[in-house]
């Protein structure tokens, strides 16, 4: 067909990721990392990843960048191409406190999000714009404005996983790990509590102060069922199961311990259970077991499909043409700061997201 091979032209041209091989120089190079994800990456994938890794390295030098992952993304960038791994928050502060020009979130939009807040004078990028999440979707700033007008004088505490336009309107925020600790700061008998049902209802069980919450919920972590846990310990006698607030309330009650995922990654690493089964998203689980090889890690697969639109091509691609940029009305990213402040202005708690 005519035109057709002009087309192919182009898009290899514009692929940065078409002429990388894997050459015995990348494999020098990667040598370290891929000894260790040797037992969760095999050798065919590996010869993929290796060449984009060992390119992505050279860029962040050369582009005076760092890189923040999320507990979320895949092994092979979050032991591969990673400057700083953990929650949202962690990931923000590290990029504010970092001399690097440039941020690569590798996460969802609201974390890019705070990381410009938090940088307002640097170059911030998300690979993939659509990187989205249930939870900050279902909310906005119009929704809080209507919450204080059906409830005045009530205070409104937003989780981090919202938008800036909602940061920008609530009188706190918190993290899963301080939720209960921002709650009772306020002094209040009665919080609104958003966007997530159920680590509102979790927050419920741990204080006197009653929520008014929010009805959104993680599409990753409300699939998991009191059933499958129970599965999990009939499966595997003596299992440690461990869980993220953001499941059902049913599900929390057959835990052994509930945690953000900075706490279950410290829980896994203090107790080195023999067996454990993270009920959250399962990238967790795989870039866990690699610090901790002599833990016996149960893997359900509930894959956050926002997270995984964050790839190494695309991490390449955005420092190569350092773009997509994440761009925040400087007035609405002040607004939105205060709330994060006012949290970390009474302590952050151990960890979060
Ligand atoms: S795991 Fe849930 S809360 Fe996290 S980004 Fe995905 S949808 Fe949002």
């Amino acid at each position: 067909m005519p035109g057709t091979p002009a087309r192919d032209t182009l898009s290899a041209m514009s692929d940065p990721t078409t002429a990388l091989e894997f050459t015995p120089a990348v494999e020098a190079a990667t040598a370290a990392i891929r000894e260790r994800l040797k037992d969760v990456i095999p050798d065919v994938e590996w010869a993929i990843h290796a060449p984009l890794i060992a390119r992505i390295n050279e860029l962040k030098q050369e582009r005076n960048a760092t890189l923040v992952v999320h507990n979320y993304q895949t092994p092979e960038i979050f032991h591969g191409v990673a400057d700083y791994t953990g929650d949202s928050l962690g990931m923000a502060r590290y990029g504010a406190d970092t001399d690097a020009d440039v941020i690569v979130v590798c996460g969802v939009r609201f974390m890019a999000e705070t990381a410009k807040i938090l940088s307002p004078d640097k170059t911030v990028l998300l690979p993939d714009m659509e990187a989205g999440c249930s939870l900050a979707a279902s909310i906005t700033g119009e929704d809080v404005r209507r919450l204080r007008e059906q409830y005045p004088g009530v205070p409104v505490v937003a989780y981090v996983n919202t938008y800036a336009d909602v940061r920008a309107e609530v009188d706190i925020c918190c993290t899963s790990a301080n939720a209960v600790q921002v709650v009772e700061s306020l002094n209040a008998d009665r919080v609104i509590f958003l966007p997530d049902r159920y680590l509102g209802r979790y927050v419920e069980t741990q204080t006197d102060v009653e929520l008014i919450n929010w009805d959104g919920a993680c599409e990753v972590h409300e699939r998991f069922t009191a059933d499958e846990l129970r599965g999990y310990r009939a499966d595997f006698p003596g299992i440690e199961v461990i869980a993220h607030p953001e499941c059902p309330p049913d599900v929390l009650e057959e835990a052994d311990f509930v945690g953000s995922t900075s706490g279950m990654i410290r829980y896994v690493g203090e107790r080195r259970p023999e067996k454990v089964v993270m009920i959250t998203e399962c990238s967790m689980s795989d870039n866990v077991a690699v610090e901790y090889p002599d833990v016996d890690f149960v893997r359900p697969c509930n894959l956050c499909p926002h997270m995984k639109r964050i790839s190494l091509p695309k991490i390449l691609r955005s420092l190569e043409t350092l773009s997509p940029e994440v761009e925040l009305d400087p007035e609405l990213g002040r607004r939105a700061r205060r709330s994060l402040d006012r949290m970390l202005a009474i302590g952050r708690g151990p960890g979060q997201g």
